[in-house]
């Protein structure tokens, strides 16, 4: 199968899936609150709480104790690090709904405007750095003023447990606030490709920094090249392709598209640690079977589903509102 097909079907069938468990959890809330009836709660829903899956993975890593509120957004997050220290990003071109959101935005400017807007250097700089200044922030918040127990304390707060319900609430009745904040970057996503994953995105940040040792880059082949520039043109991450034999930026998001684009073949490929080549749709084959073999072990270990019981969400969900951190 062509390789941008296969990539798209990955990101929708993502996409869907999680409509689907977020209609479900909305299901699940609706039976606490007004009495519908119960749908179980689905544990995909935690990949929105990335916040408390780093919590998560500091009480882990301090105390030796898994998740056991969001057991599925600590393995998802473990999986997606996993993803990015052994192939790079791929998971922001392949598997991250928002970045499959982004996407598209990007692709509808691009038809809207006729071309490819390319933010100013004096600007695209600094703002890539705010990714990293927001990882920072959490990452001391949470890695160096947290103890793990209090870290641990947090998992099994209120407030922690009803995270998913308060995430539903924020989306389902946003603020003002919230709507400009989200239509401002809805706007700029139309004339910056994938705007939120380059600017803003701390998980992207952190996936940057755990993808610093895989050898997973793509190679130009300088005798085959025709410098022709199509796969400048297709990057979406406006990384300078043609000008180097090597795509080591860490802004690549492995969608290959400057690989669809290019009219030589085997002009750009990837052979990591020497290996023989491995075709982009090999790379996502390999991708969706490791980021899925983690999801998959923890749910054969028990570390899937929370142990929040019925009784407890009877008790906190309706008062959900109450519980601030
Ligand atoms: S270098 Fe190629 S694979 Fe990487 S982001 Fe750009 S187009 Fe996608
Ligand atoms: S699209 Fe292929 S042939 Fe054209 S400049 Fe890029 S690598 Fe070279």
């Amino acid at each position: 199968m062509e390789v941008q097909r296969f990539r798209r079907s990955v990101q929708g069938a993502i996409v869907l899936v999680l409509l689907y468990e977020g209609w479900r959890f909305s299901r699940f809330v609706a039976h606490f609150r007004e009495g519908a009836p119960y749908v179980p709660r689905p544990p995909a829903v935690e990949a929105f709480l990335p916040i408390s899956a780093l919590v998560g993975l500091r009480s882990w890593t301090g105390t030796g104790v898994f998740d056991r509120v969001h057991p599925a957004g600590l393995a998802m997050l473990l999986a997606a690090l996993l993803t990015a220290f052994v192939l790079r990003r791929g998971f922001c071109g392949w598997l991250c709904p928002v970045g499959t959101f982004s996407e598209y935005l990007g692709r509808l400017g691009i038809r809207l405007t006729g071309r490819k807007m390319t933010p100013p250097r004096f600007l695209d700089y600094p703002l890539r750095m705010v990714k990293f200044l927001l990882l920072a922030f959490f990452l001391k918040a949470i890695f160096l003023d947290m103890p793990a127990e209090a870290a641990s304390a947090f998992i099994s707060a209120p407030y922690n447990k009803v995270a998913d319900v308060k995430m539903l609430d924020f989306w389902l009745s946003p603020s003002g606030l919230t709507l400009q904040v989200t239509g401002g970057l809805v706007l700029l996503s139309l004339f910056v490709q994938n705007a939120w994953c380059r600017y803003l995105c701390p998980y992207g940040a952190l996936l940057i920094i755990a993808a610093l040792v895989s050898p997973f880059k793509l190679k130009r082949d300088r005798e085959t090249c025709i410098d022709c520039g199509k796969c400048n043109q297709a990057c979406p991450s406006y990384i300078d392709i043609q000008g180097r034999s090597e795509v080591s930026s860490t802004e690549c998001i492995k969608c290959f598209r400057c690989v669809t684009d290019c009219p030589v073949p085997d002009t750009l490929r990837m052979e990591p640690l020497g290996w023989k080549r491995i075709s982009a749709a090999g790379y996502g084959i390999l991708l969706l079977a490791l980021f899925f073999s983690v999801l998959i072990a923890a749910k054969l270990t028990g570390h899937w589903t929370s142990a929040v019981d019925y009784r407890e969400y009877q008790m906190l969900i309706p008062r959900a509102w109450m519980y601030t951190h």
